[in-house]
């Protein structure tokens, strides 16, 4: 099945008491297929209790689409050519999103909508008339309120996690885009940023703010001469809003993408290959508050992982890695891609590249030793919880080779195909 018997491997297996604390025993080289049994087994009563393979696998840090391809560079030659906007839209949707809708239409300008999840629930037509004219959505936490968003972390990944789930069953799209209330700056610790980071959202701030929130009521006018005002560059990410109080950025609308259309700009979507614009870290933060914890960004991890992993179907490539001579293949159902992260079985990279895999399920971690490194993990950071190691231990790609010192030298994407060529990295 999953778990490659491979012969002529130089394979030595500690496998730690599979049902409790037993004694070590150690197996080699043909003993491999009992190996394989043992791991049949674990993943067969596994599969038992659990509706979806996939359910609880999966965690720890996700490694950002921007280290797998270089998209700053590629973004620069583009910016270079052609300049782009970005236009953002927060706090909605609204009624207000419609006429917003009527006018990016009919300028043939798409755009990306921060929405908040109470809103979204409220206006569920609109959300879904968004996303299909082509316009992006992004989290913008559930209901906007500062106070309770910035006094612990808990709270703000609680409105991240509910707006997330509120999006997808209105709209069917899962969003890793994310923007703060208020922005970034004052409100986030670097507790914050790595929270999110590691469970995969990517904090967008902005770089021209048109103003159409500095008090009620802006008039269209003066919004239209902030934006004209602002400091360009290559790369233009502007805030606006499309809540039910913003109806002088409707009519704003119109002048702002007139503007940036003389300037030569073309509009875009935020996308996850869009590299954020993000504030810096203030000196002093508007709030007191505990710094968050490990168990807070776990709880946002293992959310993430749950909730965008379950979906083998989307996996139509099947990968091979080339590892010196040898092949190393995995299945489409066998390993993950997100947001330009691949997440493969650790039983079956680790065997692939002829090393040791050590369970200790006694006190919940497993340990690998591939290429005289030897890394280890706990049952949390692979998807399980305390001491309880998941049945299918599966890790970040990128960053076990690296653990491993190997280093990736090149990627295809071919019909059908996904292949990486590693080799030992010049450390
Ligand atoms: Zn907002």
């Amino acid at each position: 099945m999953r778990l490659l018997v491979r012969t002529g491997l130089c394979l030595v297996v500690l496998w730690f008491g599979l049902l409790g604390a037993g004694p070590v025993t150690e197996e080699r080289g043909e003993a491999a297929s009992e190996l394989a049994q043992a791991g049949l087994a674990s993943e067969m009563a596994a599969a038992a209790t659990r509706p979806a393979a996939y359910q609880e696998e999966g965690a720890g840090s996700l490694i950002r689409a921007d280290q797998l391809v270089d998209y700053s560079a590629e973004e620069a030659k583009t910016a270079a050519v052609k300049p782009t906007v970005y236009l953002t839209f927060d706090d909605g949707p609204s009624g207000k999103t419609k006429d917003v809708l009527a006018i990016l239409k009919r300028e043939g300008v798409k755009a990306t909508f921060f929405m908040l999840g109470k809103e979204v629930k409220q206006y569920p037509d609109i959300a879904r008339q968004v996303v299909k004219e082509g316009h992006a959505i992004g989290n913008h936490t559930y209901d906007h309120v500062y106070k309770e968003l910035y006094s612990s972390f808990s709270a703000f990944a609680k409105q991240v996690m509910d707006t997330d789930d509120e999006i997808y069953k209105v709209t069917g799209v899962r969003t890793n885009l994310l923007r703060a209330p208020g922005g970034t700056f004052g409100n986030f610790d670097q507790g914050y940023y790595d929270a999110l980071a590691k469970a995969g959202y990517i904090v967008n701030d902005w770089n021209v703010d048109s103003g159409d929130s500095a008090r009620v009521g802006v008039p269209a006018k003066e919004i239209v001469s902030t934006v004209k005002g602002s400091r360009l560059s290559g790369k233009v990410v502007v805030l606006m809003h499309d809540s039910s109080i913003h109806g002088e950025s409707v009519k704003a609308l119109p002048e702002v993408i007139g503007y940036f259309k003389n300037k030569g700009y073309q509009f875009a979507v935020l996308t996850e290959q869009v590299k954020p614009i993000q504030f810096r870290l203030a000196p002093t933060l508007k709030w007191k508050r505990p710094k968050v914890t490990a168990q807070e960004t776990q709880t946002l991890v293992q959310y993430t992982a749950r909730t965008r992993t379950n979906l083998p179907e989307l996996n139509t490539h099947s990968l091979i890695i080339h590892a010196g001579g040898d092949e190393i293949p995995f299945a489409p159902q066998d390993y993950k891609t997100l947001s330009g992260t691949i997440d493969v079985p650790l039983r079956q990279l680790a065997i692939g590249l002829h090393g040791i895999i050590r369970l200790d399920m006694a006190n919940g971690v497993v340990e690998a030793m591939v290429n005289n490194q030897s890394v280890s993990w706990t049952a949390a950071e692979v998807g399980g919880s305390g001491t309880s190691l998941p049945s299918r231990i599966i890790v970040h790609l990128r960053e076990t080779l690296q653990r491993f010192h190997f280093g990736i030298s090149r990627i295809t994407v071919t019909e059908g195909k996904r292949e990486i060529w590693i080799g030992p990295s010049s450390l």
